[in-house]
């Protein structure tokens, strides 16, 4: 790839595709960002790129986007090129081009002293120009294998595996125990976040090359999780890991208080599919108390806001991070340091160092009224360990709603118990080349790794497919995440 733009950074300012006004935004439930965007705009964020001899962007990503190609593909309007580039190491450049927070902009060189390249704002123009030109199709197989595989959930990494599975000619059936296929990318990420409709559409890809879905159909519930073992050559466990963490207060048992992932997918329109939502998710006209300062705290700030809410606070234990890189965290490592999320960004209150004691029902209703916390501080003990002393005690928020965003730690049920797979102390499956302990049974994504990011789920996904090919066949074709494809590779694979 020549390099005849070494300086565009020096002629062109940083300017990613916008978001919408918050206000204005805050007041429907569709996506916040600038739909349509620039060609001319786009290409001069290309010519920002440098095209590194060590392009340290890449050491960033997660599955290896040849990021510096199809950023010179995009100044050159060679569109559809960048487009296959793309394709080359993600199966769903949308669901990351959207969503991702881009760890790949943190060490893209410039940033080391100026603004970094647009990278997630030049993946999204380019997978959104392919969809709109047509260019992304289905790529069935021409010839298939005699092999059958089973992929129990149909979250990214799910998803990633099917496809380049199925890619290789293997007969795929992904199982889905909610109505419609899409994991996280359907039923927790807002709508407003990545609209449905872009789900959707892959879901029709895949299943035009192919691939079968069951809906509504829980493995170890529906059918036996023997059936993995005994009906399919392989099987791969993609259930991520949405088994939340409580936070186990007096008052915890009172109405109104809610798990993030009990809330987002009912109190979203665009995820319920439009069903009503029912009364007690709904926060039109409510104080909303938010604990977690995380993503899915945001998006419950965010979908609170769209709802109605009179007030929102948002709570998090540990300190506000600080606006500037602390000591030893410098580039290329990963800012330490306080972003806005985009819904703090359309308002509410945001509260760091706050220690929950309980949830008060003051009327006597059954009915969460008011949260009461302590302030803390944090201080490193001689250890280096941080540890919190009470500042003030007392503290009294009003929350007629309380949503519980405090992570998650592992996959939810597990009905492949009677496989006898092993888990982690973790509580996710232990594996070895995404192998569990089971022969022939394997496992991906959050349910692997544990509560991680799309683009890990992804580059997931392909290795266990490469893992799954190579265990039927003897040998595979198909890339590891993080192999660069050393020509031009004009299939999605
Ligand atoms: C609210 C929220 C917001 C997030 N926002 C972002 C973001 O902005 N950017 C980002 O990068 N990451 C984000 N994440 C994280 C990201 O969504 C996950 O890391 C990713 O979806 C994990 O993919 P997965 O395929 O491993 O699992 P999941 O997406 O969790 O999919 C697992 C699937 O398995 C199904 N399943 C479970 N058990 C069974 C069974 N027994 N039988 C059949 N099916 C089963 C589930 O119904 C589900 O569909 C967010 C997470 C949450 C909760």
């Amino acid at each position: 790839m020549s390099k005849d733009h070494p300086d565009g950074y020096l002629k062109h300012e940083r300017e990613p595709i916008h978001k919408r006004d918050p206000e204005q935004r805050k007041g429907d439930f569709e996506e916040i960002w600038e739909q349509k965007w620039d060609e001319d705009h786009l290409r001069s964020q290309g010519e920002r790129c440098m095209s590194c001899g060590t392009p340290a962007c890449m050491s960033g990503c997660p599955i290896g986007n040849i990021i510096p190609d199809w950023n010179d593909l995009v100044y050159r309007g060679d569109w559809k090129r960048a487009l296959e580039r793309l394709h080359a190491t993600n199966n769903f450049p949308e669901f990351t081009g959207y969503n991702c927070p881009a760890p790949c902009e943190n060490t893209c060189t410039l940033k080391y002293n100026d603004d970094p390249v647009t990278i997630k704002s030049i993946e999204r123009a380019i997978v959104d120009r392919g969809w709109e030109e047509g260019w992304i199709e289905p790529d069935p197989p021409e010839e298939r294998t005699d092999k059958e595989i089973a992929i129990v959930g149909s979250g990214p990494a799910g998803l990633a595996a099917a496809q380049q599975l199925n890619r290789v000619g293997h007969h795929v059936t992904v199982y889905e125990r909610d109505e419609h296929p899409g994991g996280l990318m359907r039923y927790g990420i807002p709508h407003a976040k990545f609209s449905k409709q872009k789900v959707d559409r892959r879901i029709d890809q895949l299943r035009q090359e192919g691939i079968t879905f069951e809906c509504g159909v829980e493995v170890g519930e529906d059918i036996p999780a023997e059936k993995l073992d005994e009906e399919y050559d392989a099987a791969c466990i993609a259930v991520g890991a949405q088994k939340p963490i409580d936070i186990p207060i007096d008052g915890r048992d009172l109405d109104g208080i809610h798990f993030a992932m009990e809330y987002l997918p009912r109190a979203n329109p665009g995820q319920s599919g439009g069903a009503a939502v029912p009364e007690t998710m709904d926060a039109e006209g409510k104080s909303v108390v938010v604990l977690g300062g995380g993503d899915t705290g945001a998006d419950c700030v965010g979908t609170a806001h769209r709802q109605g809410a009179t007030q929102v606070v948002q709570i998090e234990l540990l300190p506000k991070p600080p606006e500037e890189r602390p000591p030893g965290n410098q580039w290329p490592d990963q800012p330490q340091t306080y972003e806005k999320s985009y819904s703090q960004e359309e308002g509410g209150v945001e509260e760091y160092c706050v220690q929950t004691q309980g949830f008060l029902d003051a009327d006597g209703d059954g009915t969460v009224d008011e949260l009461r916390a302590h302030r803390v501080e944090w201080d490193q003990n001689e250890d280096g360990e941080w540890e919190s002393t009470i500042i003030e005690e007392g503290m009294r928020v009003e929350a007629e709603m309380v949503l519980i965003a405090a992570g998650f730690e592992g996959p939810e049920s597990t009905p492949f118990e009677s496989l006898g797979l092993e888990m982690t102390d973790d509580g996710t499956f232990e594996t070895e080349d995404h192998q569990t302990s089971v022969d022939g049974i394997f496992a991906t994504g959050d349910a692997n790794s544990g509560p991680s990011l799309i683009v890990w789920a992804i580059g997931d996904g392909r290795d266990a497919a490469r893992h799954i090919d190579e265990y039927l066949m003897g040998e595979t074709d198909l890339p590891a995440s993080l192999e660069t494809p050393n020509e031009m590779v004009v299939s999605q694979r």
